[in-house]
């Protein structure tokens, strides 16, 4: 393997450890306000999902047809939501 299939084999690695870190709770879409974003669904076992994730970025809006801007989750972790507390990424960069 040359370095270019090396880092690119890590990158990809680092990706899907990254994406593996949240945990399908749906407080970042605002499944604990009560009027989450239109495009979230939820599972039989109790997670959620995006309907359109390679698409997410950009003006969306609730259930409600309040208008939000959906960003990626590195940019607002920083911030507070109902239910953050359970945020995979929250824990594991320690921002609770
Ligand atoms: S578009 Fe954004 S806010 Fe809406 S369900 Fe997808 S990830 Fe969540
Ligand atoms: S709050 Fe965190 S763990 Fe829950 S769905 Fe959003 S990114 Fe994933």
């Amino acid at each position: 393997m040359n370095d270019d299939q090396t880092y690119r084999t890590l990158q990809e690695r680092q990706q899907k450890e990254w994406e593996a870190t949240c945990g399908r709770c749906g407080a970042c879409c605002g499944v604990i306000e009560g009027d989450p974003c239109e495009h979230l669904a939820g599972t039989e076992k109790g997670k959620y999902f995006c309907r359109i994730y390679e698409n997410r970025f950009g003006l969306h809006k609730t259930m409600n047809g309040k208008p939000f801007l959906c960003v990626p989750i590195r940019d607002i972790l920083h911030k507070s939501w109902p239910g953050d507390e359970c945020c995979g990424y929250k824990r594991k960069l320690k921002v609770l």
